[in-house]
């Protein structure tokens, strides 16, 4: 087992699961130092005592929960360290079995066998995964999204009877996530016995193709089916051309809507825009209610700023509250993040929080590119090149080879990776490849045509602004 790549894994988890900002602001900064099977102990490094301290009060839980199902264990303890102070390379705890690994990481060799029943077991073990902070009561409705929120509190009152499916759509860090996770966790507030699944379409295909190469199909028919009450499938785009997949959800829908069982879906775009989706699953996702969520307006930016700050024991003033919802970013993900870079910064300098602090704790941000406020998301970079060259998102998801077609998605690729600071899986994904190597062949492509082609470089530069 390699702990970078466990550590890559828990991060994509931890986007999925917490949000963007978060994991650009703090958890991309630490390391899974090692690994301690044998008293199930992970030592996560970083990079200073502050950071260490702000991690372990509000992320060890979500270490607790996320860690678990990568290491194939029930559960873990988590141990933070603190890289500053062990730099003579002492690992925390020294173990015989310890293997080095570059970095100075290291790790207690895992006994391979028995790990694929535990992790089947510990997925298994939870029907749901439901996060407790993610609620109605915690949700700020605005026009972008008094739709999909009341048609979700609607959802919860008549379950399986009114709107069902019930599908949300909208772009990257408006909400669905929240929202999805608030109607379960409404519904568990009425009923606490109600057999509840949360689960991203990413997890739910990786949990498929498992399923196939363990010969449990039948486990995860009945998993998914039997007992279950409520479905949430959050980012259904995830399952486009994923055929196989597409096929036992589609049974599985069919099953759990005849027996009037909710079925509640996400997705980045409406289903007749996802490409690489089979048509029956498209008429289905639409068959009950749609809604949208939308960028919210700045007054509903303020006050989804001044309830997070709330949350995190901070009182903004107004000038505050406006300067942040409305330099940080389109998204209220990116919005958060710029607020938690604004408490950092003045928990940091031991002094309140003021326009001039959050200017200075922003403007600082924006120049040392080391998180995203202002990053454009891939959705963003995909729309402005549709804008400029004419060609669909569905179509730049599309397999089309077409030579014009194939240049716009080396340059959408290109700027995901240079303006957006994309993972080279997340570009893959949004673009439903398989292969990390379509995306360098992109990037090293566009490199060189930039510097042969004075052409390329004006269609870049007229993208780029229409990103700002
Ligand atoms: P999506 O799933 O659409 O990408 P998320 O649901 O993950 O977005 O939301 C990103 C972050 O923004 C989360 O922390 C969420 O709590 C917060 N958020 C989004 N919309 C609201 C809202 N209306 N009120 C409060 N928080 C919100
Ligand atoms: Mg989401």
């Amino acid at each position: 087992m390699n702990l970078e790549i466990v550590w890559s894994e828990f991060l994509l988890m931890a986007r999925e699961e917490a949000g963007s900002s978060i994991v650009d602001t703090w958890l991309k900064a630490l390391t899974l130092h090692s690994w301690d099977m044998h008293s199930r102990i992970a030592y996560i490094g970083t990079p200073n005592a502050f950071v260490k301290d702000w991690v372990r009060s509000r992320y060890t839980l979500l270490f607790e929960a996320l860690l678990p199902r990568i290491l194939h264990v029930p559960s873990i303890r988590i141990t933070f360290v603190d890289n500053a102070e062990q730099t003579e390379a002492q690992s925390p705890k020294e173990h015989h079995n310890t293997v080095s690994m570059p970095q100075g990481i290291s790790i207690v060799p895992a006994i391979r066998a028995p790990q694929k029943i535990n992790k089947i077991k510990a997925a298994e073990s939870t029907p749901h995964s439901l996060q407790k902070e993610y609620q109605f009561a915690n949700f700020v409705v605005g026009a972008h999204n008094s739709l999909a929120y009341s048609a979700a509190h609607a959802v919860v009152e008549k379950l399986g009877m009114l709107y069902n499916p019930f599908f949300i759509y909208g772009h990257s860090g408006l909400g669905k996530t929240h929202l999805l996770h608030a109607v379960g966790n409404a519904v568990l507030t009425r009923n606490p016995k109600a057999r509840i699944i949360y689960q991203s379409a990413n997890r739910f295909v990786t949990d498929f193709i498992q399923a196939i190469r363990c010969d449990r199909i039948q486990q995860f028919e009945s998993k998914y089916r039997d007992n279950i009450d409520v479905l949430l499938i959050d980012d259904v785009q995830f399952l486009a051309h994923k055929e196989q997949t597409q096929e036992a959800f589609f049974h599985l829908f069919n099953t759990l809507y005849h027996a009037h069982k909710q079925i509640v879906c996400t997705s980045d775009s409406l289903p007749g825009d996802i490409a690489g989706l089979a048509d029956r699953i498209r008429s289905r996702l639409v068959s009950g209610l749609v809604a949208d969520i939308s960028e919210p307006q700045l007054e509903t930016k303020i006050a989804i700023i001044k309830h997070k700050a709330e949350k995190h024991g901070e009182i903004l003033p107004n000038d505050t509250a406006e300067y942040i919802a409305s330099v940080g970013g389109m998204s209220v993900r990116d919005m958060e993040g710029a607020l938690i870079r604004v408490i950092a910064y003045a928990s940091l300098q031991k002094a309140p929080i003021t326009l001039g602090l959050a200017r200075e704790a922003l403007a600082h941000a924006t120049t040392v590119h080391s998180q995203p406020i202002k990053l454009p998301d891939m959705i963003s970079i995909a729309a402005a090149v549709e804008k400029e060259l004419q060609f669909s998102l569905r179509i730049l998801r599309s397999q089309e080879r077409n030579k014009a077609v194939s240049l716009a998605r080396h340059i959408a690729m290109y700027l995901m990776k240079k303006c957006g600071h994309a993972s080279l899986r997340e570009i893959c994904s949004f673009f439903n490849r398989r292969d990390h190597s379509t995306v360098l062949y992109a990037i090293n492509r566009i490199e060189k045509l930039k510097k042969e082609d004075p052409e390329c470089v004006r269609t870049i530069k007229l993208i780029e602004q229409k990103l700002l």
